[in-house]
């Protein structure tokens, strides 16, 4: 089969200062991920090096350093990874670690559980951090601008992938919104909601939170692709999440399709298949359906 890889950098206001590591960072995690599908690794161990280097990339995206600052200063990440097979982890409000992913990634794997939150996932961590190694000047000038104009922001990363083998998987990794309260928690370790994948499609979301965890997005959309035409699913659940005063954008594999929208301001895509790639900060609000 052939290999598919597709990432997300966010959906929201990317600042045009900020484009450039935008797209140099989506390019680079993209070709670490599709070299470890062509070296016939798993599309676990594609989304976790995707979301890993997005996660170590001080200059771009909200996620591990560099993650969204709540209102107290503090980086409160949540993340979650789904295998096609139904195996799932994921960690919300850890404050020390790097990679939050890995943290799901080892609820997933070596316990019984699925959401570890705050103290609980943060034992988890075998190098613990501080929290201050977190913060970059880039995100502590954003929280500035919040506490002025209330000016919110996110740009979480995710990735789903298919390996030579067929089967599919989602990763998303998020400081989750600019200012946001301690505690909360958004959509992205919420399985159906941020992340989801199946035996057939793995899905990836960013934007508002909390309409997307009202919409149940990436559940919804696996169910309409099922009977519906990509177009008319995507359109579907964005304007639910609409409905319920959030914008953002979803990534999808769906069989051998890449499905990728979003209704926000921009959006950081990436993908690479056999013998074709995108790389791109869209400012343009679409859907795109490659074949
Ligand atoms: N969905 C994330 C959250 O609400 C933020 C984002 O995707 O930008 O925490």
């Amino acid at each position: 089969m052939e290999p598919i890889i597709v990432l997300h950098g966010g959906a929201g206001n990317i600042r045009l200062e900020d484009r450039e590591a935008y797209l140099k960072g989506l390019i680079k995690a993209r070709d670490i991920a599709y070299d470890r599908l062509e070296s016939n690794q798993s599309a676990q161990q594609a989304v976790l090096a995707a979301v890993v280097n997005m996660e170590n990339n001080k200059h771009a995206f909200n996620a591990g350093k560099g993650g969204a600052i709540n209102r107290d200063g503090v980086v409160e990440s949540d993340a979650a990874i789904m295998l096609g097979n139904g195996s799932c982890g994921a960690v919300a409000a850890i404050k020390n670690t790097l990679n939050p992913i890995l943290i799901a990634q080892k609820v997933m794997a070596e316990t019984e559980t699925i959401l570890l939150v705050a103290a609980g996932a943060e034992a988890l961590v075998d190098k613990p951090i501080e929290n201050s190694e977190l913060l970059t000047p880039r995100t502590l000038k954003a929280l500035e601008r919040w506490k002025k104009t209330n000016e919110t922001g996110s740009n979480t990363v995710g990735a789903v992938a298919l390996d030579k083998d067929g089967n599919f998987a989602a990763a998303t990794s998020t400081g989750g919104r600019l200012g946001k309260m301690p505690g909360r928690v958004g959509d992205t370790p919420i399985i159906g909601a941020g992340t989801y994948a199946t035996t057939e499609m793995a899905i990836s979301c960013t934007g508002e939170g909390e309409a997307f965890i009202t919409a149940v997005t990436a559940k919804e959309l696996s169910i309409r692709l099922e009977f519906q035409k990509p177009k008319e699913a995507m359109t579907k659940v964005l304007n639910d999440v609409k409905r319920f005063n959030g914008e953002g954008g979803i990534i999808c594999l769906y069989q051998k399709q890449i499905i990728v929208a979003f209704n926000t301001a921009q959006m950081a895509i990436a993908w690479k298949k056999p013998n074709a790639n995108y790389a791109k900060v869209s400012s343009k609000a679409q859907i795109m359906i490659i074949d």
